[in-house]
C-alpha cells in the first residue's frame, strides 16, 4: 500500500479537507497514474450531499481523471510510463458477462465498480480522483490523444462519454434534429459533439444567460424555456432530445417536442425522480429512454473523435482548496462550463 495525497469529505456537512489515502500496490495488470487534472461532475455533488442515498465517509470523489502513467505492472501491455491516460466512472467489471463481452462494461450484469465509493473486487472501498495518484486495471485506463490538453480532456471521461454514447446510439448526424436540455457540464460537451457529428443542434436552457455562448459552442438554435409558450412553439420538432438536467423536469412537455419516431434520452439523474405523466408518448410513436456513461471501447472512440474535431471542455481550473465553493457554484448553474481541479494543488 502507498499513501497518496487526497481531498476528502469526512462527514456530510463538513467541507473537503486535505488528507492521505492508501492506494493498493501496483498489481500485474495495474497502471499507476499521476493525476494532472480531475473534473467536478454534478454526480460528485449528488453523491457527496447524499442526494442519491447514504455514503460511507471519508468520501474521495472524482471520476473525470486525466494524468500520466508513472509505473505499470509486469503483465501490462496497453500502456507504458509517460503515456497520457484518462480514467472515467468505472475501474472494474466482471469482464465475462454478455454486456462486458460486448464492450458495454458500464452495464455489467454484476454491476460495474464505480471509481469512488464502490466495493472493489478485493473488498476495499474505491476512492476517486481528487488525489495525486490512482491505481487501476489497465483495461480501465484509456489513451488521451496528444491533440487534447489534459485539463480540457478530463471532463470528457464522464461528461464526454455520457453524451457521445447516446448521440452515437440514436444516430445523431446530418439531417437529424437534436435538442440538448440543460447547458452545464454534460450539455455543453454534448452540443459540441452533436454539431461535429453533423446534426442540427438546439440548446434548451432555462434563461437567456447563456445565449451568447450558444453559437460559439456550435449550436444552430437556442431557446430559453423559462417562458412555457416557448416549448409549445417547438412541438413535433426533434428526432432526439437528451435531457442533462440535474433536477426534475416536466418530462411530458419535452416528449411533446419529438417528431415521428423521436426519442428522448434521460442522462440527468434527478434526486427527486420524475412525475409520471407520459401522455405525449402516444403521439408520433415516441420513445423515452435512458443512458449511462459508455463502455471502455466507446470511451476511446469518443476521445479519438474529440481529438480529430478539436473538442475539449470549456473549463475553469481551480485549486483543490476551492472544491466547496465550486460545488455551490455548480448547483447555482454558475460555471462555464466545467470546474477542473489542478491535481498539483492536492
Ligand atoms: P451541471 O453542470 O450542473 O448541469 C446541469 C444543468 O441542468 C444546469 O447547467 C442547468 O442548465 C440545468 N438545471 C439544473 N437544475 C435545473 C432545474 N431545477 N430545472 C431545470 N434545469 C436545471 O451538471 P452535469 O455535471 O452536467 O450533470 C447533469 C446531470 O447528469 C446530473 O444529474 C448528473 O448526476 C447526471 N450525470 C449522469 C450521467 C449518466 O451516465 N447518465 C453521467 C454524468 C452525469 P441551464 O442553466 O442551462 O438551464
Ligand atoms: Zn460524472
Ligand atoms: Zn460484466
Amino acid at each position: 500500500m502507498t499513501d497518496v495525497a487526497a481531498y476528502a469529505l469526512v462527514e456530510k456537512d463538513g467541507g473537503f479537507v486535505p488528507t492521505t489515502i492508501e492506494r493498493r500496490p501496483v498489481g500485474a495488470h495495474d497502471v499507476e497514474i499521476r493525476i494532472a487534472f480531475v473534473g467536478i461532475c454534478h454526480s460528485d455533488i449528488h453523491t457527496a450531499r447524499e442526494e442519491w442515498g447514504s455514503v460511507e465517509y471519508p468520501l474521495v470523489p472524482g471520476h473525470e481523471i486525466a494524468g500520466i502513467i508513472e509505473s505499470v505492472g509486469s503483465a501490462v501491455t496497453t500502456h507504458q510510463p509517460g503515456d497520457r491516460v484518462g480514467v472515467g466512472c468505472m475501474v472494474n467489471s466482471c469482464r465475462v458477462c454478455e454486456n462486458c463481452l460486448a464492450g458495454e462494461e458500464q452495464y455489467c450484469a454484476e454491476g460495474n465498480v464505480g471509481t469512488y465509493g464502490a466495493v472493489d473486487v478485493d473488498g476495499t472501498i474505491t476512492r476517486g480522483g481528487y488525489a495525486s495518484h490512482v491505481v487501476v486495471d489497465e483495461h480501465f485506463a484509456v489513451s488521451i490523444p496528444d491533440g487534447i490538453g489534459l485539463d480540457v480532456a478530463a471532463p470528457l471521461l464522464c461528461a464526454g462519454i455520457t453524451m457521445f454514447s447516446p448521440l452515437s446510439h440514436w444516430g445523431a448526424g446530418p439531417g437529424r434534429r437534436v435538442a440538448i436540455v440543460g447547458l452545464g457540464g454534460l450539455g455543453h460537451i454534448g452540443v459540441k459533439i452533436a454539431a461535429a457529428m453533423g446534426a442540427d443542434v438546439t440548446i434548451l436552457t432555462r434563461s437567456d444567460a447563456k445565449r451568447s455562448d450558444a453559437e460559439r459552442l456550435g449550436a444552430h438554435h437556442f431557446h430559453a424555456t423559462g417562458d412555457p409558450s416557448v416549448l409549445k412553439g417547438l412541438r413535433n420538432t426533434y428526432d432526439l432530445i437528451i435531457n442533462t438536467v440535474s433536477g426534475e423536469i416536466d418530462t411530458d412537455r419535452y416528449l411533446s417536442l419529438l417528431r415521428l419516431n423521436g426519442t428522448m434520452v434521460n442522462v440527468g439523474v434527478s434526486p427527486l425522480g420524475y412525475r409520471a405523466r407520459f401522455g405525449s408518448l402516444a403521439t408520433n410513436r415516441r420513445s423515452l429512454a435512458g443512458s449511462g456513461i459508455g463502455g471502455i471501447r466507446q470511451t476511446q472512440e469518443m476521445l479519438d473523435f474529440c481529438a480529430a474535431h478539436g473538442i475539449g471542455a470549456e473549463i475553469e481550473t481551480i485549486p483543490a482548496s476551492m472544491i466547496d465553493e465550486a460545488y455551490d457554484r455548480v448547483v447555482a448553474s454558475d460555471v462555464r462550463y466545467r470546474f477542473v481541479i489542478d491535481a498539483a494543488t492536492i
